[in-house]
């Protein structure tokens, strides 16, 4: 089977990856560089504690899962970072929430534990914890060197014999005499399938003639410092703010913020939770953009009206895009669909007036 993939980020790498690796003809169109989109500018935290519902939070305890054992058959183990992760509430209603999330999360088998801020100082010293917070612990948390992880994939699919071409915009999709035609900034084809993974880009498809994909595109502030002599094991959330180590000595910081002016407020915000970074300031700011599906899920399967192109947008990729995507590239490859799938069906937008049909 001869399968297009627009888009290298995480979620069109993971798909390149799964399908070269099964045999099919793949060819990767990406418009500027691999991991130029949220892949390459994410928090990527490996989470669920607030994952709802049920399956949703199981999906991410599956998917961590599956990224354990990919990264230690690909002998790249160390890109991952299961180091926990750690929360601690600004007030009461926030620690009722907290304990709200652990309870249940514990009753469906995830590890919990609560610790008091003074010991937890003897784990992080180069946190400042309110003296009176309690500190929940999730040790099975942590998070992916997304970048890295998805440049992992792409060379693996290469090596399987996909061709990956960047850059190279796709410009048009035409459904044509039982194939799905692509036209790229360099070359029209004809595939049995269009894989369409293109992040942010999918809010508006208007312009190659198909439907928009019901996604949000939602930017995020991150700041990373200097580097400094602090060795975060944990991934921080406190307040608004989240923080970690970025791998390099340096410390990486994101909040709900979304302009570049509210960096110095990030910054200052971070001095108060890792004192040594107080009166620093931030040695990158950048805003990622991401698609986020308009009710939070995965959307994921064949286009009901145009069944040879396929869509693949998911929230929390650094989490879910390789676990899902082997299922997606299952079901292309097998043309049966995957009950694993079935919540994240394109198809229950279908109503939706933001569905808007292209020209
Ligand atoms: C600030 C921030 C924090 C985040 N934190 C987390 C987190 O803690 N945990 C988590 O799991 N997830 C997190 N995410 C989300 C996660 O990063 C994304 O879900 C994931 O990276 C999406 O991958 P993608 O491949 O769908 O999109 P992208 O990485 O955006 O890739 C899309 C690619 O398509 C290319 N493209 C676009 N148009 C075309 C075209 N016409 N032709 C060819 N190529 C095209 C783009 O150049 C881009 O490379 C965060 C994201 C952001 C921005």
């Amino acid at each position: 089977m001869d399968i297009a993939i627009v888009g290298a980020g995480v979620v069109g790498s993971s798909m390149a990856f799964h399908l070269a690796r099964a045999g099919a003809s793949v060819t990767v169109y990406e418009a500027t560089r691999p991991g130029a989109g949220a892949s390459g500018c994410s928090f990527a935290c490996i989470n669920a504690l607030a994952k709802r519902p049920r399956f949703y939070f199981e999906e991410h305890r599956d998917a961590r899962r599956y990224l354990q054992e990919l990264l230690r058959d690909l002998d790249a183990s160390h890109l991952l970072h299961l180091g926990g992760t750690v929360r601690w509430a600004a007030g009461a209603g926030e620690q009722a929430q907290l304990e709200g999330l652990a309870g249940e999360v514990a009753n469906w088998g995830e590890t919990v534990q609560w610790l008091s801020a003074r010991a937890f100082a003897q784990v992080e010293p180069d946190l400042a914890i309110p003296a009176t917070a309690d500190v929940l612990l999730l040790p099975d948390e942590g998070w992916l060197d997304l970048l890295r992880f998805s440049a992992l994939l792409l060379r693996a699919a290469a090596n399987a014999g996909a061709d990956v071409r960047w850059p190279d915009p796709v410009v048009a999709l035409e459904p044509r005499g039982g194939q799905i035609h692509v036209t790229s900034s360099m070359e029209s084809r004809a595939f049995d399938c269009a894989v369409l993974a293109g992040g942010p880009w999918m809010s508006d498809l208007s312009v190659l003639g198909v439907r928009a994909v019901p996604v949000t595109v939602e930017p995020g502030l991150l700041i990373t410092t200097s580097p400094l002599a602090v060795d975060l094991r944990h991934v921080v959330y406190a307040g608004a703010i989240h923080v970690r180590s970025d791998g390099s000595g340096r410390l990486m910081a994101g909040s709900a913020a979304i302009g570049i002016d509210d960096a110095p407020a990030l910054m200052s915000g971070l001095g108060e939770i890792v004192p040594i970074c107080r009166r620093l300031a931030p040695e990158s700011v950048r805003i990622g953009l991401r698609a986020v599906p308009r009710d939070g899920l995965p959307i994921v399967g064949h286009l009901p009206d145009e069944p040879r192109i396929y869509v693949a947008s998911m929230h929390s990729g650094a989490n879910l895009a390789a676990h899902v995507t082997r299922f997606a590239a299952a079901e292309i490859l097998q043309q049966q669909a995957s009950g694993a799938l079935q919540h994240y069906r394109p198809e229950r937008f279908a109503a939706d007036p933001g569905l808007v049909a292209g020209n």
